[in-house]
């Protein structure tokens, strides 16, 4: 991508009314724009970043059987009032709902689970057809009273949410543990360090839900974890024990940010929504649930919020718009010029994903404070000074070397 190209351009001005890190840092360096409170627009850069997190999570659910799909965002309100969650007060208070012009009642989308178990009371016979696991990543509606907190914080974001649904308690318990483990996966390719912690919720058994949270000083949650083993609770279910209940280490306390939830739902859905199974001997048996949520944006602004220093972002690699940011100085000497489309072109085919700054015009610093906004991981500057090699610097170290262009490819790779 040539950055003269590139839509759109980074700002200088932190925007007005922009409070948080990421909401300040991500419309500065031009990766998201602000509708109104709680609404962005993912802009080309910032869509290339969700786009690596969206796959990363793909190839994780994949591996493990789950099935991708794409449900609907405007629900019919009689779905909703098999549940009762369309007249439960802490639904009310967060769900869009409205009349059309015929008064009839529909509410746009928080969650799915009415529509998930609505298809699979249609589909699912037999114990055969057990367990199924199926996702999407689908736009979500909140009626967020303070949407504050930049993209962390939405009236609507994306999320991938996954349902299971299994013939036993059993069956959904060592599904849970799987899909845990694949959210661990998933967190730590994003680049993440997310701490399975225990929170309330649970809906039909006395355990505890789990919440993947990143320690983060912006965090709007406080957790109490161990320093030595996984121990971690929520702040709302920890009963202020000094010493680890497993392994008798210290707990300390941290601001974090919940990234992932995972929920065991019991038989709540399917005897709400009649999904039935029959057994090995022609019983009729209720399916049991579970649900299983990323936010997908959120997860974008908490990367920014643990990944950045005073001069802008600092995206992981595995998840960065681009893998090099070329920068172009003294590119109105025809030779430099040619010889850094060269290396653009190059590198372009040796399968690196690049973003060369070819603007005439700018200074060098003024190149340099885009690419420490925006954040790629890598900078490769070609200049008078660099004489054939390239000068590399990554984006969170301070030391620049002079490589040859095998040894970068190398390196990126
Ligand atoms: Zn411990």
């Amino acid at each position: 991508m040539l950055y003269s190209k590139l839509f759109p351009k980074t700002l200088k001005q932190v925007p007005s009314g922009a409070e948080s890190v990421n909401h300040q840092l991500l419309v500065r360096s031009g990766f998201i724009d602000q509708l109104m409170a709680g609404s962005y627009t993912l802009l080309p850069l910032g869509w290339k970043v969700y786009l690596k997190i969206e796959n990363i999570i793909r190839e994780e659910l994949d591996k493990i059987g789950c099935q991708e799909m794409l449900m609907p965002l405007l629900h019919p309100r009689d779905i909703w009032d098999k549940s009762g969650r369309w007249s439960d007060p802490n639904v009310k208070e967060i769900m869009y709902q409205f009349k059309d012009i015929h008064e009839r009642e529909f509410g746009l989308s928080f969650t799915h689970e009415e529509i998930v178990a609505y298809i699979l009371s249609k589909f699912i016979k037999s114990y055969k057809d057990l367990p199924v696991l199926l996702y999407h990543f689908s736009t979500k509606f909140r009626n967020e009273l303070r949407a504050k907190s930049g993209i962390l914080r939405g009236r609507e974001f994306i999320m991938k949410d996954l349902y299971s649904a299994h013939i036993s308690e059993e069956d959904m318990w060592q599904w849970y543990e799987i899909v845990k483990k694949a959210y661990v996966e998933i967190f730590k390719r994003v680049g993440l360090d997310a701490k399975v912690v225990e929170a309330a919720g649970g809906v039909f058994t006395k355990g505890h839900t789990h919440e993947f949270q990143v320690l983060a000083e912006s965090g709007e949650d406080v957790i109490y974890y161990c320093q030595k083993c996984d121990f971690a609770q929520n702040q709302e279910i920890y009963d202020g024990e000094k010493k680890c209940p497993r392994c008798g280490s210290e707990i300390q306390s941290a601001s974090s940010i919940e990234v992932g939830n995972i929920f065991p739902l019991g038989t709540k859905y399917s005897q709400a929504l009649g999904v039935a199974y029959q057994d090995e001997n022609g019983k009729s048996q209720d399916v049991w649930f579970a649900s299983y949520g990323i936010g997908m944006t959120r997860l974008i602004g908490t990367l920014v919020e643990v990944f950045h220093d005073e001069k802008g972002i600092i995206w992981p690699e595995s998840v960065a718009p681009f893998t090099v940011h070329l920068v172009g100085l003294d590119l109105e000497e025809e030779s430099i010029k040619t010889e850094a489309e060269k290396i653009y072109k190059l590198l372009q085919a040796e399968g690196v994903a690049v973003l060369f700054d070819d603007r005439v015009g700018p200074s060098a610093g003024e190149k340099f404070s885009d690419t420490d906004l925006i954040g790629v991981p890598y900078r490769v500057v070609i200049s008078k000074k660099t004489q054939g090699k390239l000068e590399v610097k990554k984006r969170n170290e301070k030391n620049t070397h002079f490589v040859t262009l095998e040894a970068l490819v190398k390196m990126v790779r």
